[in-house]
């Protein structure tokens, strides 16, 4: 299962998460410190190296 990267702006951090492209595509994950999912940014991981999030393929 990939790894995809997240940011939690509540934490102001960083964090990684497993799971499938497809829970990937519709929803975020929740922080792992308890915040809500509607406070996770999604990041791309460095394997895909995009300019804007619009560009964001799988
Ligand atoms: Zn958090």
């Amino acid at each position: 299962m990939p790894i995809y990267e997240f940011f939690c702006r509540k934490c102001q951090e960083p964090f990684t998460a497993f799971m499938s492209m497809k829970e990937h595509d519709e929803r975020a994950p929740k922080c792992p410190r308890g915040h809500d999912a509607k406070e996770v940014e999604k990041r791309i991981s460095s394997a895909h190296a995009v300019t804007t999030k619009k560009s964001l393929t799988y």
